[in-house]
């Protein structure tokens, strides 16, 4: 998508005008108190920007504005091919600043700039695209009722929808709320990270300059003990849909039983299996997704291999290939185009990693690549890819979610053990296994406790097919037309025929 080089991106992040600010009621505003936080790089720790820390008094004034929106019909009942319109214009806008929302999106979080500029802004864009789409083609059904009564089966927009997302895809979590919520006619309030507020404060912009009424879309950056809390516990929510960790997502169902008994959403944690058989032919190509499955976005993502699970006949020789493609994921600076890992989020990310580093040697498991903090002197946040072996399933680097390059290799002798230590966790999102005898792969594929599973690859998934998890991974799923259920309510009409 560009040929930009590295000081080309150095230079356009010199010269980004960078917004801070709460977009609420089709303007850009500080928060009510006036209190801001810090925006710093983890790149190389340089200030971005002062950001809004907004609170309940902002966000009661958001949610007012998101019910009186709702209630006019302005877009509620607008015509889905005319919102079809609208939210095509919103893609083709981002997309017209593609470069510079994956600036911020590196700049903000770390990621590497090829990465924001080739997956997660494209992603964005196609995920609004693909809903826009959809939401004119769907009917509704009449039931199969007796002569004398018409059953209509109908859905309708939900109403006001917090979006509360997480700072490792910032856009691309918000857009899988955004795009089927919109599409189906709510107003939504997204409340991104306070880790990664950048992109979501800039798309509220560009998506009313495509036509959204105000009011439709409003952005609250915050903390998630303020902004977060009062969204979930707010009495006119109708809806929030939350992506994050599985602790804070148990937090959000108390807050809804506490209010409103709003519909509470969960795309949370994962502690994902990738199970390779002796009976895989290419088992380089299946170490080199091994190494990428922990190596993309720093380990930082849901869906993370971070478990791997290797038959013991092949166990030696497939360990030493997967530590060769671990150096593919050593860390560089992220506005190097070809960087392919770049920082970690932060500070406590960072120690947070490093702390189940050292738990895992102190418990026991060998460490046999990497490990360690490296370019402290850029003044950004960045860990080496790391592997470590002997690895038990009881122990906490393979039962907790460590969101960093962190890999745990596990040693099996039969299909059904693999299958035992795959689904002993609490978690259940992703899932991959590596054969080519057919059978067995749909067996065990039907066995996996996951809401994906991936045979013979690990995907990133597509617009067409659900995600979300099992067990403490989730509640709902999105992307793919399913999505558009947790965004409608469906509503039963009898008439009596005469
Ligand atoms: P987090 O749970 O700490 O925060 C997520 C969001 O919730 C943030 O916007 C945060 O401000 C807000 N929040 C925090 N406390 C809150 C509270 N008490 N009330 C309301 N809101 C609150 O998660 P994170 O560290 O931002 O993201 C990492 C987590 O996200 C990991 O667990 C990862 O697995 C998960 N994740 C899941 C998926 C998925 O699709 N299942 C995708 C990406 C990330």
């Amino acid at each position: 998508m560009s040929n930009l080089t590295r000081s080309e991106w150095e230079a356009m992040a010199d010269s980004l005008s960078i917004n801070g600010r709460a977009w609420i009621n089709g303007g850009y505003t500080h928060a009510e108190s006036g209190e801001t936080f810090d925006c710093q790089s983890p790149v190389d720790g340089r200030h971005l920007v002062k950001v809004a820390s907004c609170d309940s008094a902002d966000v009661d004034r958001a949610v007012t504005v998101a019910r009186t929106t709702f209630e006019s019909g302005e877009w509620s009942r607008l015509s889905p091919a005319k919102r079809k319109d609208i939210l095509q214009a919103f893609a083709k806008r981002m997309e017209n600043h593609a470069q510079e929302l994956a600036l911020l999106e590196t700049l903000d979080m770390g990621k590497p700039i090829s990465e924001a500029l080739n997956d997660d802004i494209p992603g964005s864009i196609n995920c609004i695209r693909w809903c826009a789409e959809a939401i004119d083609k769907l009917y509704d059904e009449v039931a199969p009722t007796g002569d004398n009564v018409l059953g209509l089966v109908t859905r309708e927009p939900i109403g006001v929808v917090a979006a509360v997302v997480p700072w490792n895809f910032p856009l691309n979590m918000a857009c899988w709320k955004l795009g089927p919520a919109l599409a189906a006619g709510n107003s939504v309030i997204l409340k991104p990270s306070e880790k990664s507020p950048l992109t979501a404060i800039r798309i509220a912009e560009l998506a009313e300059q495509a036509g959204l009424p105000k009011g439709v879309i409003q952005v609250l950056p915050g903390f998630g003990h303020t902004a977060g809390k009062a969204l979930a516990q707010h009495n006119d929510v109708d809806c929030i849909a939350f992506t994050g960790s599985t602790a804070v997502a148990k937090q959000l169902q108390v807050y809804a039983g506490e209010s409103n008994m709003k519909r509470v959403w969960l795309e949370a944690g994962g502690k994902s299996p990738q199970i390779v058989f002796a009976d895989c032919e290419n088992l380089d190509k299946a170490a080199s997704v091994a190494a990428m499955a922990i190596g993309y976005n720093q380990g930082e993502v849901c869906t993370a291999a971070s478990r791997l699970l290797v038959e013991r006949s092949i166990y030696d020789d497939f360990m030493v290939l997967v530590k060769q493609h671990m150096h593919d994921w050593h860390p560089g600076h992220p506005l190097d185009p070809e960087t392919r890992s770049g920082a970690m989020v932060d500070q406590i990310q960072t120690t947070k990693v490093l702390e189940y580093i050292e738990a895992g040697q102190q418990g026991g498991a060998r460490l046999t690549f990497g490990g360690r903090q490296i370019m402290q002197e850029t003044g950004g946040f960045y860990i080496e890819p790391t592997v470590f072996e002997g690895v038990d399933n009881s122990m906490p680097i393979a039962r907790e979610e460590i969101f960093g390059p962190v890999l745990s290799a596990i040693v099996f002798d039969s299909e059904e053990e693999a299958i035992q230590i795959a689904n002993d966790t609490i978690y259940g999102l992703g899932a991959a296994l590596w054969t080519d005898n057919l059978s067995r792969a749909h067996r065990v594929a039907k066995r996996l406790r996951s809401g994906s599973v991936f045979v013979n690859n690990y995907h990133g998934g597509d617009m067409t097919v659900p995600f979300g998890g099992f067990k403490q991974s989730g509640i709902g799923r999105d992307k793919s037309l399913h999505a558009f259920d947790k965004y409608t309510e469906l509503k039963t009409t009898l008439i009596t025929l005469t």
